[in-house]
């Protein structure tokens, strides 16, 4: 169980972080949820979790292209625990066509946010003996696509930098990894569905299959839930000495 612990995980008003807060909230821990939105809604889905789960949580208001801010989730979040950095942004695009201030919110948001609230939050897990940094990179951390420049290139980077961390916490209670997505249908996937459809004149079905999962061999979506449990189990006991690696949960798609 996690009770006791403190999770904070970024970028969580939706999607896989949502789905991860909820699962480590599930196991007992406080959660404290984030976005760079402030609304009503945004803490709405806080009080949800403590209802549902009986733990604390809250929100968190931190843009995540912004260092400070970074560094602020963890400073007004009291506890942290266990580090989930999540927060990601996509852009699709030829790289001579790539406009640059998509380069550097994705490489800010998806790689260097991850560099602040960890710098920010080794402190407190190193005063009390205990912490897990995880990082949600993607099958795109291992392996790249084209038109995803900025992407792949931070996602590989985040990979290169949960190693470094798990090395400069080696011999300590605390270890450093990285869950490997495929395709989960999260809003963000949802959304480019319909246009899909459009694109290529097919159903619904088929682009599911044929198109987002052309590379995913188990021809399913992963789920939120799974991502959840992936993390839980990099906080469990018997991860202990589980660290500075990556756990893939892409149906198959980096064994082709
Ligand atoms: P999503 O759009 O549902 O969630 C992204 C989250 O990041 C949202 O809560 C959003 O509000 C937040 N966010 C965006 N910009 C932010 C900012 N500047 N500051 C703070 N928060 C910000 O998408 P998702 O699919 O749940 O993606 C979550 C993570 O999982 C991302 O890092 C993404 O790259 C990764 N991932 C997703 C998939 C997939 O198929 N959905 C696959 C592999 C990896």
């Amino acid at each position: 169980s996690l009770q006791g612990k403190t999770a904070v995980i970024t970028g969580s008003n939706s999607g896989i972080g949502l789905g991860v807060a909820r699962e480590l909230a599930k196991q007992g821990a406080h959660v404290v949820l984030n976005s760079f939105t402030d609304r009503d809604e945004d803490h709405a889905l806080a009080a949800e979790i403590a209802a549902e789960f009986g733990v604390d949580a809250k929100y968190v208001a931190a843009d995540m292209s912004k260092g400070e801010d970074c560094r602020r989730l963890i400073s007004e979040s009291g506890a942290c625990d266990i580090l989930i950095n999540n927060a990601g942004i996509q852009h699709v695009a030829p790289i001579q066509d790539f406009p640059t201030a998509k380069w550097d919110a994705i490489i800010a948001i998806n790689l260097t946010s991850a560099f602040h609230t960890t710098a920010a939050a080794l402190e407190g897990m190193r005063e009390k003996g205990w912490g897990r940094v995880i990082n949600i990179a993607s099958a795109h951390g291992l392996t790249a696509s084209p038109y995803k420049s900025a992407y792949v290139a931070a996602k590989h980077g985040i990979v290169g930098m949960t190693k470094v961390v798990a090395l400069e916490t080696a011999q300590e209670p605390i270890t450093a990894n990285a869950i490997c997505p495929g395709y989960v249908l999260t809003p963000l996937v949802e959304s480019q569905i319909p246009e899909t459809m459009k694109e290529y004149d097919m159903d619904r079905e088929t682009v599911i299959k044929e198109v987002l999962l052309k590379r995913q061999p188990s021809k399913e979506f992963a789920t939120t839930e799974q991502l959840g449990g992936t993390a839980a189990f990099l906080c469990s006991d018997a991860a202990a000495q589980i660290t500075g690696t990556t756990i893939s949960v892409d149906g198959g798609w980096t064994a082709l």
